[in-house]
């Protein structure tokens, strides 16, 4: 019998994970339904005794309950923890278990550009301190890379997330450090919402002096191509969006509840046609 499984979010109408997901099943031969439940924040917990009550085999957790959900889950999975927050949730031996696959999906996404040996050494600057960013530092860190430094419009906050991430050798730097320095990174990411629709004309951090061949990486996807990624582009950067993250964060929650692979190729396409690429 076909299995369900959904998203859990407020609100949830614009989201691409019900196309992603059953055309997944759908090209594997897998008679599962993946249905967007929009959950008010009061609503979570009866949610997710429904989802206990109904057999529902898992689900994604999207804004706003990626860290209200924990208390309502049985076993956390030790990134998620360290993150801080859960995106995707499985039904396993009637356990409810948390997993957050946001980070690991954005390594992935770029070790389509870089080989895995060659990542751990690369000199690595992360901008922002959000969930984002916690997700992305803690499995870099978790990875193996071994040069990671963060910088952050709040330097406070890039403090706690390296505290919290327990990034014992990151360097944090004020903005202004971190473009004077710029040509020391060898790959430059953008976990901040800056240059996402509608301030499309701003970008996180000026990347004048960045070095040829650099990956310059931006997690926003709408656009697809930031003003910061297209400015990078003209320095002669290697530029990598958002599109891979999202659709890696998903493949690995597919994998969790099915134990089968997606084909990858397949469900970028299927992002891109709905974000107009
Ligand atoms: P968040 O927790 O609210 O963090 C926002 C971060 O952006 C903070 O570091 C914040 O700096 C910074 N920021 C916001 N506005 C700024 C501004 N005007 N100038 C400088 N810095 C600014 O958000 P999040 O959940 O990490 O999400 C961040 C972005 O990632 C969003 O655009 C989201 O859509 C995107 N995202 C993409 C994917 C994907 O699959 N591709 C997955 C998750 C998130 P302060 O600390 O100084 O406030």
């Amino acid at each position: 019998m076909g299995k369900l499984f959904g998203l859990f979010g407020h609100p949830v109408g614009h989201s691409m994970s019900p196309t992603m997901h059953n055309d997944a099943f759908a090209n594997l031969g897998l008679s599962h339904y993946y249905q967007a439940f929009d959950v008010r924040e009061e609503n979570l917990e009866t949610a997710v005794k429904g989802v206990r009550a109904l057999g529902i085999s898992g689900f994604n957790v999207t804004i706003p309950h990626k860290v209200a959900i924990m208390q309502y889950l049985d076993e956390i999975d030790t990134e998620a923890e360290i993150i801080g927050a859960v995106n995707t949730v499985v039904l396993r031996d009637n356990k409810l278990i948390g997993y957050n696959t946001d980070g690991i999906g954005y390594v992935r996404s770029l070790l389509e550009l870089v080989d895995k040996e060659e990542l751990k050494q690369k000199s690595i600057l992360v901008i922002g301190a959000g969930g984002a960013a916690r997700a992305i530092v803690t499995s870099m860190l978790r990875f193996g890379a071994q040069n990671v430094s963060i910088t952050n419009r709040t330097i406070e906050k890039a403090e706690e997330l390296v505290e919290h991430c327990r990034g014992q050798n990151m360097k944090i730097l004020s903005l202004n450090e971190a473009e004077k320095g710029i040509d020391q990174f060898e790959v430059i990411i953008n976990t901040t919402s800056v240059g996402m629709s509608p301030n499309i004309d701003e970008i996180p951090l000026a990347i004048e002096n960045i070095k040829k061949g650099t990956i310059l990486s931006d997690i926003v996807y709408n656009p697809l191509k930031t003003k910061w990624l297209a400015l990078g582009e003209e320095k002669g950067a290697i530029i990598h969006n958002g599109v891979g993250m999202f659709v890696y964060q998903g493949a690995e929650a597919f994998e969790m509840w099915t134990d089968s692979k997606p084909d990858y190729a397949r469900m970028k396409e299927i992002v891109m046609k709905r974000l107009g690429g």
